[in-house]
């Protein structure tokens, strides 16, 4: 059942079917932010799929240790951080906390653990070293760097060649004494007031790409089984994490599966700051529940582009409605068991089926959401013929609970959310407009009663108090 997932690895170009090194274990990395800024809906993309990756992993049977770096310490912290005039411990301990708080908003809670660059300090400068020892690495003025010439597999997942590699490098870490232009940073020597540790070749701090690979070698040791991000890590980060484990366990793959998420756009444009199109998951949630903006993510396929726009919120937001129209359905059924029975035992296992088989195909949600859609639209059919009893509709609730443990989408919850708030305004305004009229202010009363007809009913004024009636 396990050995049904297919997933397409970065690393071979091909879908290749999931098999865990350990066979009930999935160990899986993906690299978390770095902490300078909010993180904006490009982030919560890479971050809401991974979550739903790990979720079906586990629900597949396996156990998921899901591990996630916080670079705390780096060129733009500092930068920032100067700007701000605050400390870069303080800047990056504030939006730590902020990048935590943005994660359980939006649902994400399958993180076993997170990791802080700067509390791997000895295992970064110990990889550091064996890497001098085995010849991958060599010192300079500025610091320490990796060799790339030395690793014959250099751009074996971004599919570049050693020229191609060294063109895009070399802005990165650019010092005229390097052997090679693509040669990468392991270890800076920290400049005056910079922030510094203490390390055999000086005072200094950890190049970016090391974190990583000392976090997962002293968490999973020199091989495991995932490796996650977006797709703009691929190069050069994701090649220099291949460049420094492998060179030095002289083990290959470092890691068996490399997922990669597809870019998001704003409106048809790369979200920046200068455009002013740059939305945090802040903003975002400012105006839209966190339903909408996983629904908007998972029905494109992870791999995929996502062109995000207003349109495309509205959609999502009528496909939610439309689930929590029958959530609300299923759950006001009350009729005893029926005798002939409504037959939904076999539709139910079908859709469970249906959607379990796309999500086997490279965790298909696209295809799996339309799956739950035919349902959705099978199930009202049986309502309106009213085949369906109380049991029918509470295991067909269960299987949008199961559906909700995987997604994460909270479509079980909408219904909740939009009954209640709705009934809570309700309940107000007739309450203000029965006092309004008490007070015989009958131009206010009668103003209320309009924002009542607004949600959908009438108000009767019978010898027992007020009474609802919908329009229909
Ligand atoms: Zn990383």
């Amino acid at each position: 059942m396990k050995t049904m997932l297919k997933v397409y690895n970065t690393l071979s170009k091909k879908k290749e079917i999931f098999r865990p090194k350990k066979d009930a274990r999935v160990s899986l990395f993906v690299c978390g932010p770095t902490v300078y800024d909010y993180p904006h809906i490009g982030h919560a993309r890479t971050y809401i799929v991974f979550d739903m990756i790990a979720k079906y992993l586990k629900e597949k049977g396996y156990k998921v240790f899901y591990l996630q770096n916080i670079t705390n310490i780096d060129d733009k912290i500092i930068k920032r951080a100067k700007e701000k005039k605050i400390s870069p411990k303080q800047l990056a301990e504030r939006f730590e906390k902020e990048y935590y708080k943005d994660m359980k908003s939006l649902g994400i809670d399958s993180i076993s653990k997170y990791a802080r660059a700067t509390d791997y300090i000895p295992e970064i400068i110990n990889q550091v070293k064996q890497l001098i020892k085995k010849g991958f690495a060599y010192q300079i003025k500025d610091g320490i760097y990796y060799d790339i010439s030395k690793f014959k597999d250099y751009g074996k997942l971004s599919r570049r060649t050693f020229l191609q590699a060294e063109d895009a490098v070399s802005r990165i870490d650019e010092s005229k004494e390097k052997r090679n232009k693509g040669d990468f940073c392991l270890w800076k020597l920290s400049k005056p007031g910079e922030p510094k540790w203490k390390s055999p070749w000086g005072w200094g701090r950890p190049g970016w790409h090391i974190e990583d690979t000392a976090i997962t070698q002293k968490h999973f040791g020199f091989q495991y089984d995932i490796h996650g991000g977006a797709r703009d890590l691929i190069f050069p980060h994701h090649e220099a994490e291949i460049a420094q484990m492998e060179a030095i366990s002289g083990k290959k793959p470092m890691a068996r599966y490399w997922l990669h998420t597809g870019f998001l756009t704003v409106e048809g444009k790369k979200m920046s700051k200068s455009l002013g199109n740059f939305i945090t998951i802040r903003e975002f949630l400012k105006d839209n529940s966190p339903q909408i903006l996983r629904m908007l993510i998972l029905k494109n396929h992870y791999r995929s582009p996502i062109n995000y726009s207003k349109k495309d919120i509205k959609q999502a937001k009528k496909e939610l409605r439309r689930i929590a129209e029958l959530i609300g359905k299923l759950k006001d059924i009350n009729s005893p068991r029926k005798k002939v029975a409504g037959a939904p035992k076999n539709l139910i296992q079908k859709t469970k089926r249906d959607f379990e088989k796309k999500m086997d195909n490279d965790f298909n949600t696209p295809e799996a959401l339309a799956v739950i859609f035919e349902f959705v639209n099978k199930i009202n059919n049986l309502i309106s013929k009213n085949k369906l009893d109380k049991e029918d509709a509470k295991k067909i609730l269960n299987l949008f609970e199961w559906f909700d443990k995987i997604l994460g989408i909270g479509l079980t919850k909408a219904h909740h959310r939009i009954k209640l708030s709705e009934n809570i305004k309700l309940k107000v305004l007739v309450e203000t407009r029965e006092q309004l009229r008490k007070e015989k202010k009958w131009q206010e009363a009668d103003k209320i009663r309009k924002q009542i007809k607004k949600l959908g009913y009438t108000v009767e004024d019978t010898e027992k108090g007020p009474r609802l009636k919908k329009i229909t």
